[in-house]
């Protein structure tokens, strides 16, 4: 039976024409076990095969949407380091395309002191050690690509040795600049890890009955941002942001919502390389923009299974 999460793409409404098509590889998670550098090679092996995974062309450009590697936030430095290595040769020799990369949770080194054994002060601590991997100085940044505005978010904010979805202040004054500058004719595309607006964690919520029996339900704020509604007064005053693609729930979900639609787009790894994760398959998504600001993804297994 076909995976409706897959199947052809959508049809395009005459007229419109692609300018850019983006592969969209999230969750990666990259470890020594279950063969998963292997797997990740096979995934950009499959990006780049001419005619396979997209018969209407190549894609333009890679973004990895954070989760880069298992684990860091709870591993020691060399463990870290060790993940980070075999990301950086996967990527060296087995992908020709232009990448850019979104900071996920398992990405930030050391937060969970207790476990990482880690004391802050380390030179890497942190975002550090990622935006090292990235080339970048900052966790976050923008950039313009076919007629886009392409913005990658950091979504991970400290959350007693742990998490929350979030942007911090700082970064939240520097995306309205940065969308401020941006002409309104010229679309915007959002990638974030964490999704900005989700409706997976209702599905996967058991309702409980707050005092008087009333069911309701209970969201984590490390499933979406739990800053939502300012984000979403900024989208307001820039109607020509268009769509919002994140990863982290390894699940394929498109939620369409106040003109702005929301790609949660799968896993490279499915279930951490285990196998599928709630009917998902190890796959990436092929997102085309469009020149009237449409944007339209697909998810594409690459046929891995799990190992081992
Ligand atoms: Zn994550």
């Amino acid at each position: 039976m076909a995976n409706p999460a897959t199947g052809p793409a959508a049809e395009a409404p005459a007229g419109r024409k692609r300018q850019l098509r983006v592969a969209h590889l999230t969750d990666i998670h990259v470890q020594p076990e279950l063969e998963a550098a292997r797997g990740l090679e096979a995934c950009f092996a499959h990006v780049q095969a001419p005619g396979e995974s997209v018969p209407d062309g190549p894609p333009d450009l890679v973004i990895t949407g954070g989760d880069t590697v298992m684990d860091a936030m709870d591993a020691d430095e060399a463990r870290t380091r060790l993940q980070w290595d075999l990301w950086r040769r996967a990527k060296a020799d087995h992908c020709s395309l232009d990448v850019r990369s979104v900071m996920g949770n398992h990405d930030v080194w050391g937060w969970g002191k207790s476990k990482a054994r880690t004391t802050g002060d380390e030179p890497l601590y942190g975002k550090r050690f990622a935006c090292e991997q990235f080339g970048r100085a900052l966790p976050y940044e923008s950039f313009d690509r076919g007629g886009w505005h392409i913005v990658l978010l950091d979504s991970t904010f400290p959350h007693a040795e742990s998490y929350i979805g979030r942007l911090d202040d700082g970064q939240f004054d520097w995306l309205t600049r940065d969308l401020d500058a941006v002409p309104a004719t010229t679309p915007v595309l959002i990638v974030s890890h964490i999704p900005i607006l989700s409706v997976f964690p209702l599905a996967a919520a058991t309702a409980r009955e707050e005092p008087g029996g009333r069911p309701t339900f209970q969201v984590s704020g490390q499933l979406v941002h739990t800053d939502h509604a300012r984000i979403q007064d900024l989208f307001v005053k820039h109607p020509n942001v268009k769509a919002c693609i994140s990863g982290h729930l390894h699940v394929v979900e498109q939620v369409d919502y106040a003109g702005v639609r929301y790609l949660c787009n799968g896993a490279v790894s499915a279930g951490w390389w285990r196998g599928q994760h709630r009917g998902t398959d190890f796959g990436y998504s092929v997102v085309d923009l469009f020149d009237d600001g449409t944007v339209e993804a697909r998810y594409v297994p690459y046929g891995w299974t799990a190992r081992g």
